[in-house]
C-alpha cells in the first residue's frame, strides 16, 4: 500500500525531530547539530547526531540513520505505518487510510460547500451584537481592525459552546459523520455524537486562489491555549500545500512576498498597504509551500517573531528557499515582538523602511556576531573571526564560503588568506571527527568484508562507492534529481551495478517525478537499516568539499565504464577488450574516493 504523500508529509512536519528524539535521548547542541549517545548501540563518547535542517538523523558508530519515521520504527519496534500512526498521534493528527472514496471530487465539494456555510454561519455570529461582542471587541478594539478589514477577509467568530454550529448545519441537511469529516465537528468518545471543534474562537478562513473556503484557523482571544486551532487535511485541503492569504497577495507580489508567523501578522501587514504578506498555517514552512512561493515571486522576505523560535525557524526557512533557488530575506524586527505589534507603534512607513533593510541569511548573521564585538579590540576581534569561522565552515557550497570570506576579511580587516585557512582547517576538523566516529563495523562495511545491506560492496567497491556519490548528490540536490529526469545527466537504473544502490537511485527518482522527493517518502520502500544506508549516503557527501555538477558527471561516467567492464568479463570477451577499458578507467579520476 502507498500513503499518500501529503498525510507523510504532514506527519513529519509536525513532528519536530530534535524535539522527538529529545524525549528518547539527552541531546546537546555542536555547531548546528545536536549530538547524543547512541540509542541504538552503546558507546560512551557521543557519536549519534541529529540535523534540524534536513530533519534527519545519523549514528557515526553503528551507521543507524533517516528520519522521524525511521526512529520510531528502530526505537519503539513497529513497522512503517504504525510508526506513522504513533507520529500521527503525538501531533494529534487523526489518521484514516481507507478515504480513497473521501478524496472523490463529490467529497471535495460536499466539503467546500459545508465550509462556505459555516463562514457564513461564523461571520453572522461575529456581526451579531449579542452573540459576537466578546469577538468584535477583541478584533476592533484589541487588534484595531477596521470593520472593512474584518469584512475583507471574511474573519468569523465561534461562540463558547458545543451545539451552535453543529446545530446549524444539521438544520442544512448535513449529517454527523460529514461534519466530523469536514473537520468542522469533533465527535462524541461516550455519545458518538458531532459537537463544536472551535469554540469562543476568532475564525479565519483559509481561502485558495479559486475563491473556495477550504479550511479555518481559530485563536483564542486571551493567553488560553492552544493558541491557534487549524482545520486537519479533509477531501478539500492539504495544510502543506496552501497559505493563507495567497488568494489576495499572489496579484501584489511578482516582486517580493512577505512570510509571516500568524494569520493576524498577515492581516496587520494587509491593512497597512502591505498586500503582499501570507503565513503558513500552523505548521513550519514546507518544501510544497516554498515551491508554491516560488511560482508567484522572486523573492520571499521572511517576517517571522522576533524571539528565539521564530529566528530559529527563520533559519530553516531561509534554507529551503535557498535549496530550490529562491532568494530569500531575513527581516529583523527590533522594539516589537512580531510584525502586527511593529505596525501599531511605529507605523507603516517604518515598516517599508525596515523592509528594505532586511537581509540575506549570512548579513544576518554576520550583524549578530559583530554586535557582540568591539571589533576595535585585538582580543573581540578574533572572537569574532572565530565565530565567522565557524559559520562559514558549515556551508557546504565553496563558491559561497569564498563570497563569504572576502566579505568577512574587509570587515574585520584581517587577511581573507588567512580566514580561508582557518575556515579549511575547521572543516579539516570536522570531517576528521566524523571519519574518528566511523566505528570498526562501519569501515568494515565501507571496505566491504562484511556488508549486509549491500552485498555487493565486497565485489567491487570503486563501483559501489561511485553510486553512492551518485546518490548522494542525489538526495542533497533537487537540481540533480531534476537534471537526471530531463536528461542532463546521462544515467538510468540499468547503470547501477548493485541491486541495492539501483533500487534506491530509481526511488528517489520516481518521487521527484511526482514533484515530492523526501527521505521520508523513501522511507516505505526501504527498512530502518537500509535507511541508515540512505542517510550515511547523504551524510557524508555533505562532509566532503566538492559536490559540483563535475563530481556527479565523473561518478557517472566511472560507474558506466564500471559497468561495461562488469558486462565485458561476463560475456567472457577478448582479453583485450577488458585491457582497453581497464586502460581508458585509469584515466577517470575517482572522485568518489576523494575528499
Ligand atoms: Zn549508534
Amino acid at each position: 500500500m502507498t500513503i499518500p504523500r501529503e498525510i507523510i508529509e504532514d506527519i513529519i512536519s509536525r513532528n519536530d525531530i530534535v524535539d522527538l528524539i529529545s524525549s528518547y535521548v539527552n541531546l546537546k547542541r555542536a555547531g548546528s547539530n545536536f549530538n547524543g549517545l547512541c540509542p541504538f548501540h552503546s558507546e560512551k563518547t557521543p557519536s549519534f547526531t541529529v540535523f534540524p535542517a534536513s530533519q534527519s538523523f545519523y549514528c557515526f558508530g553503528c551507521g543507524a540513520g533517516g528520519d522521524a519515521i525511521t526512529f520510531i520504527m528502530k526505537s519503539e519496534n513497529l513497522e512503517y505505518i504504525p510508526a506513522l500512526e504513533f507520529l500521527a498521534a503525538r501531533a494529534g493528527i487523526r489518521l484514516s487510510f481507507d478515504n480513497d472514496a473521501g478524496k472523490t471530487a463529490s467529497e471535495r465539494k460536499k466539503v467546500l460547500d459545508m465550509n462556505l456555510a459555516a463562514a457564513k454561519y461564523f461571520r453572522a455570529c461575529l456581526f451579531d451584537s449579542n452573540i459576537g461582542k466578546s469577538g468584535m471587541d477583541y478584533l476592533v478594539r484589541e487588534r484595531k481592525l477596521s470593520e472593512a478589514v474584518i469584512k475583507h477577509f471574511g474573519l468569523g467568530f465561534a461562540p463558547d459552546g458545543f451545539r451552535g454550529l453543529t446545530e446549524h448545519m444539521k438544520s442544512l441537511g448535513y449529517k454527523d459523520d460529514e461534519l466530523v469529516r469536514a473537520f468542522l465537528c469533533g465527535k462524541s468518545q461516550k455519545t458518538g455524537k458531532a459537537y463544536d471543534y472551535f469554540r469562543n474562537r476568532i475564525m479565519f478562513p483559509i481561502i485558495d486562489t479559486s475563491g473556495n473556503v477550504i479550511a479555518f484557523g481559530g485563536r483564542v482571544m486571551d493567553d488560553s491555549k492552544p493558541k491557534y486551532l487549524n482545520s486537519s487535511d479533509t477531501a478539500a485541503f492539504k495544510k502543506s500545500k496552501n497559505l493563507f492569504a495567497l488568494n489576495f497577495a499572489r496579484r501584489h507580489c511578482s516582486e517580493q512576498l512577505i512570510l509571516c508567523e500568524g494569520y493576524m501578522d498577515v492581516i496587520a501587514l494587509h491593512a497597512a498597504g502591505f498586500e503582499n504578506a501570507v503565513a503558513t498555517l500552523g505548521t513550519a514552512l514546507t518544501a510544497e509551500q516554498s515551491r508554491i512561493m516560488a511560482k508567484y515571486t522572486k523573492k520571499v522576505i521572511i517576517s517571522y517573531d522576533s524571539d528565539g523560535a521564530g529566528q530559529k525557524a527563520a533559519d530553516r526557512a531561509t534554507e529551503m528557499f535557498s535549496n530550490i533557488g529562491l532568494e530569500a530575506k531575513i527581516l529583523k524586527i527590533e522594539g516589537a515582538k512580531d510584525p502586527d505589534e511593529f505596525i501599531k507603534k511605529f507605523g507603516a512607513e517604518e515598516f517599508r523602511r525596515l523592509l528594505s533593510k532586511s537581509r540575506t541569511g549570512f548579513e544576518f548573521k554576520s550583524e549578530t556576531i559583530l554586535s557582540k564585538y568591539d571589533i576595535s579590540k585585538p582580543a573581540d576581534k578574533v572572537k569574532a573571526a572565530e565565530e565567522f569561522c565557524e559559520y562559514i565552515s558549515d556551508i557546504w557550497s565553496e563558491v559561497e564560503r569564498d563570497v563569504y570570506i572576502s566579505s568577512v576579511a574587509q570587515t574585520l580587516r584581517i587577511s581573507a588568506e588567512g580566514l580561508k585557512n582557518d575556515v579549511e582547517k575547521a572543516r579539516r576538523k570536522k570531517i576528521n571527527i566524523f571519519r574518528k566516529k566511523e566505528s570498526s563495523e562501519a569501515k568494515m562495511n565501507a571496505m566491504g568484508i562484511k556488508d549486509r545491506i549491500n552485498s555487493y560492496t565486497a565485489i567491487n567497491r570503486r563501483a559501489v562507492a561511485a553510486e553512492e556519490t551518485i546518490i548522494g548528490l542525489l538526495l542533497i540536490y533537487e537540481e540533480y534529481r531534476v537534471g537526471v529526469i530531463k536528461g542532463k545527466y546521462e544515467i538510468s537504473g540499468e547503470d547501477f551495478i548493485s541491486e541495492f544502490n539501483r533500487r534506491v537511485f530509481e526511488k528517489t527518482i520516481e518521487c521527484q517525478k511526482n514533484e515530492s522527493f523526501s527521505m521520508s517518502l523513501l522511507g516505505q520502500f526501504f527498512t530502518p537499516d537500509e535507511m541508515g544506508r540512505i542517510q550515511s549516503m547523504e551524510v557524508k557527501r555533505k562532509m566532503l568539499t566538492e559536490n559540483g555538477s563535475n563530481v556527479l558527471k565523473e561518478c557517472i561516467e566511472a560507474l558506466k565504464k564500471e559497468k561495461s567492464l562488469a558486462v565485458a568479463s561476463e560475456n567472457n570477451d577478448s582479453i583485450n577488450e577488458i585491457q582497453k577499458l581497464i586502460e581508458s578507467k585509469r584515466t577517470v579520476k575517482d572522485k568518489s574516493t576523494n575528499e
